[in-house]
């Protein structure tokens, strides 16, 4: 049976975040043929509306109030639950961030409804659509399937393809005015604690740092490679730890998931809480001077050797490939 499926977009430093448009298509397999509508909130957002029916929404409702311009529990939520109040839709499909994680649960107890979060995949559409999530670190896969009633679905960045944008497409753009009160936190400012560049959960390319990088310093051909190739810079807790790098960058179980499409680890040893962050990745190559490093059981490619001689040997060929 076709369903009406909300989906929360994501806005970050001004545009929307590619999760939005991999939602709406999760969004699209659920509702099975339904209607699609998205939704928007934060400050002066309206403009970004038309990108989302262009990715394959059907009707977009926008949601602006200043006390939304910045992510809080408290504001979120009463937007949110506002909005399901007016559409009440069956399925509701949010990015699988800081935000949904924290969003989504909250919303959905809040509705007794049921919550499959860090979706991966999804098999079937419909009544039939069956949810593909990682669970045990990334270890083992669970497919599970909802019975009746609202369901919130978080998705993965970077894991379900999102429909090829259409420009031509048409859709119905609404302002939805909703009263935001009695907010126990109201963010005033967000203070970027680095210039991170390419969004980590959202990278396509990933070059990764560890303890063999041994230096601040020694991230910089990390940093170069990265740059060449679009992509942005992690590493494990042992670099986060020895002060080499911000915590913001740690990949792992208590650090950022990330599924790029192709990781370097670069002096990784690939110790478990490190994979449970990475071994998603489609392809995954390691740099490592030891060649009975762990790192080297998940990856796809392995170059034994000091990493300060083969980084600067890759940033050659593919600067020669650029020409
Ligand atoms: P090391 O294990 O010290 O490995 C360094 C590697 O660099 C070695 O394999 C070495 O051969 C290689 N190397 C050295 N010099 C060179 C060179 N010049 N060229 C090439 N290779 C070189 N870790 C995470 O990463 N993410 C997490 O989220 C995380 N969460 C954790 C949660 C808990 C509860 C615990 C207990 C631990 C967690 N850890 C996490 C830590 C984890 O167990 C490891 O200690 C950590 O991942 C090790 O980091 P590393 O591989 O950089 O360092």
């Amino acid at each position: 049976m076709s369903k009406k499926v909300l989906v929360l977009g994501e806005v970050r430093d001004g545009a929307l975040r590619n999760v939005s448009f991999e939602a709406i298509a999760a969004a699209k397999q659920i509702s099975d043929g339904g209607e699609v509508v998205a939704a928007l909130f934060g400050d002066q957002v309206a403009d970004l509306a038309k990108e989302l029916i262009a990715y394959g929404a059907d009707r977009a409702l926008v949601v602006e109030h200043p006390h939304l311009k910045f992510y809080t529990s408290d504001g979120y939520s009463q937007a949110l639950l506002a909005l399901i109040e007016q559409e009440k839709p069956e399925g509701i499909v949010i990015g699988h961030t800081a935000l949904g994680k924290d969003l989504s649960p909250k919303v959905a107890s809040r509705l007794q409804a049921a919550l499959i979060s860090d979706v991966t995949e999804i098999e079937g559409s419909g009544d039939d659509a069956v949810f593909v999530r990682p669970i045990y670190s990334g270890k083992a896969f669970e497919k599970v399937k909802f019975k009746e009633g609202l369901v919130f679905i978080t998705v993965r960045p970077n894991n379900i393809a999102p429909l090829e944008k259409d420009a031509g497409r048409t859709g119905d753009v609404q302002s939805v005015s909703v009263d935001i009160k009695n907010l126990r936190t109201i963010v005033k400012e967000v203070v970027r604690n680095a210039s991170t560049g390419v969004d980590l959960s959202e990278a396509k390319v990933i070059v990764s740092g560890g303890r063999g990088v041994k230096s601040a310093e020694g991230f910089k051909p990390l940093k170069e490679l990265a740059d060449l190739l679009g992509g942005a810079v992690g590493a494990s807790r042992g670099a986060c730890d020895a002060g080499y790098c911000d915590y913001a960058m740690q990949i792992g179980q208590t650090g950022k998931v990330v599924t790029p499409d192709l990781y370097i680890a670069c002096g990784i040893s690939g110790a478990i809480q490190h994979l449970a962050g990475m071994s998603n990745s489609k392809v995954i190559v390691a740099i490592n001077k030891d060649p009975e490093a762990n790192i080297f059981k998940v990856a796809d490619y392995g170059i034994v050797g000091d990493l300060f001689e083969v980084v600067p040997l890759l940033i050659e060929e593919i600067k020669a490939l650029k020409v």
